[in-house]
């Protein structure tokens, strides 16, 4: 068996078309601004690429620089001027943020409502609960490419590797929703690769080049790599052995252009939720 290889560009690009229909028949523009504080390369990329999704796609949207040595209390200051914005309806603070500025406190100043990263404790708590409220983007678009990838999720063994705010936890909530019997596998985690094997679905979102090799990955699976890992040689790669798992998988995300795209269109698909629930407009 060769796996199908899940394109998460083509389904970016059909998920944000569908989003800049919706966002041309609004009477508004929903409004996107993105803090960014200092110049680490990697995300000066990444908030570049979201600006130009967003307005692409008919958002307002427009990114806030600021220099690395600013205080805390200013960047909250900040987010306060935005919270109380009736024209912005998503925030998001690109993280990570220099080492004098408390990340948890940024995340809890945004109001919950324009949290469109879905980091806040209240949306956590939301989506832990059970209760509508913005979901984190990436854990977001593993769902959407499972469906792409007609994963029948209700009774499947899942396992996700990983156990991060931004991912791990919050796939685990959703992979449960979803009806999956997930298993969440971490650092301490005795027997790994058995795990893995175990795994119908498997979510690899570590941080660790090509940890995952191929015998790790069941036959039929459908893997999804979240990781990201730039190796000496300045290529990317995931957290899963590509090559190694291609000939077990039954469907897999290539990195790049599996999850990476996902997690864009899917801040753009959280900024017009974040918008019509404020502005409480019929969804
Ligand atoms: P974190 O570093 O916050 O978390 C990594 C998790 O993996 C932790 O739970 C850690 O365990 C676990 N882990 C690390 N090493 C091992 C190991 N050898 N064996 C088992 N578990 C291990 O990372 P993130 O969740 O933020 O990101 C994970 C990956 O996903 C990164 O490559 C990141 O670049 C990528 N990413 C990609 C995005 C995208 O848009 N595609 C978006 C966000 C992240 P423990 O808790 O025990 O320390």
């Amino acid at each position: 068996m060769t796996a199908t290889i899940i394109d998460g560009k083509a389904v970016a690009e059909r998920l944000r078309a569908g989003l800049a229909g919706r966002v041309a028949a609004l009477p508004f523009r929903p409004g996107l601004r993105v803090v960014r504080v200092g110049d680490d390369p990697a995300s000066g990329v990444y908030v570049r690429n979201k600006d130009r999704a967003a307005l692409a796609a008919g958002f307002d949207s427009a990114t806030i620089a600021l220099p690395a040595d600013t205080r805390e209390s200013d960047l909250l200051a900040l987010i306060a001027r935005l919270n109380a914005d009736p024209a912005v309806d998503g925030i998001l603070v690109q993280l990570p943020l220099p080492p004098q500025i408390r990340a948890d406190a940024v995340i809890e100043a945004v109001d919950p409502e324009k949290d469109v990263d879905g980091f806040h404790p209240v949306n956590a708590g939301r989506l832990a609960s059970r209760q509508p409220g913005l979901v984190p983007c990436t854990p977001k678009g593993v769902m959407h490419l499972l469906r792409e990838a007609g994963a029948r999720l209700p009774g499947a063994r899942a396992v996700v590797l990983g156990r991060s705010q931004i991912v791990g936890r919050p796939m685990l909530q959703l992979l449960l929703a979803a009806d999956c019997t997930v298993t969440v596998a971490h650092s301490r985690t005795r027997d790994l690769p058995g795990e893995c094997r175990r795994a119908e679905i498997l979510v690899a979102a570590v941080g660790q080049s090509e940890l995952v090799r191929g015998d790790w990955v069941a036959e039929g699976a459908i893997v999804i790599d979240v990781g990201i890992n730039r190796g000496p040689d300045g290529k990317l790669r995931g957290d899963v052995a590509f090559a190694e798992a291609l000939p077990r998988a039954a469907a897999i995300t290539p990195v790049p252009g599996g999850v990476g795209p996902m997690t864009i269109a899917c801040l753009l698909e959280n900024t017009l939720e974040a918008a019509i629930a404020r502005r409480r407009l019929p969804s």
